[in-house]
C-alpha cells in the first residue's frame, strides 16, 4: 500500500528520471534521432561552375548597322570607310583614325562593327569615322 509518505519520497527520483528523458540528447520515445551532420562538403554534390560564356564579337544588343542617311550621321559627318570623310568640312580629320582606333568605338577588337554611344542600337563600321573621333588610348 502506498502513503503518502511513500509517494512524497518517490517524487524526486521520478522527476529525475523524466527530466533525463526529455533532455536533449536523447530524443523523446519514438522520434527518430536527427541525422547527423554531414562530415565533410563531399557528401553535397557541388555543382560544376558553369562554363564561361565566349566573347562575343559584336554584342547581341549592337543592333542594325547605322546608316549615312541618319539624321545624326549626317550631322556628325559619319562614313562607313573612314577615307570617304568629307576633309573639307571636317578639318580636324586625323589619318588614320577610323571608329576602331576611337575612344568611343565598343566592337571588339578586330571585329568589323560595333555599337557606338553616339549611335544607340546601331552598329558603326570599324573602318567608319565621324567628327566626334577621339583617339583610343592604347
Ligand atoms: Fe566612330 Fe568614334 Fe564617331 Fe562613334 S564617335 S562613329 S566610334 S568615330
Amino acid at each position: 500500500m502506498t502513503t503518502r509518505r511513500h509517494f512524497i519520497w518517490l517524487l524526486p527520483a521520478s522527476g529525475a528520471a523524466l527530466l533525463s528523458a526529455c533532455s536533449e540528447s536523447a530524443p523523446p520515445p519514438g522520434a527518430e534521432a536527427p541525422a547527423a551532420a554531414p562530415a565533410s562538403s563531399a557528401e553535397y554534390p557541388v555543382p560544376a561552375p558553369a562554363p564561361a560564356p565566349e566573347v562575343a564579337q559584336t554584342p547581341a544588343t549592337a543592333g542594325p548597322m547605322l546608316e549615312a542617311s541618319d539624321p545624326t550621321a549626317v550631322a556628325l559627318g559619319y562614313v562607313a570607310l573612314a577615307a570617304n570623310a568629307d576633309k573639307s568640312r571636317f578639318p580636324n580629320f586625323v589619318e588614320g583614325s577610323a571608329c576602331s582606333n576611337c575612344t568611343l568605338y565598343q566592337g571588339a577588337i578586330g571585329s568589323e562593327a560595333g555599337p557606338c554611344p553616339l549611335f544607340a542600337g546601331k552598329q558603326v563600321a570599324a573602318a567608319g569615322w565621324c567628327s566626334s573621333w577621339v583617339k583610343k588610348k592604347t
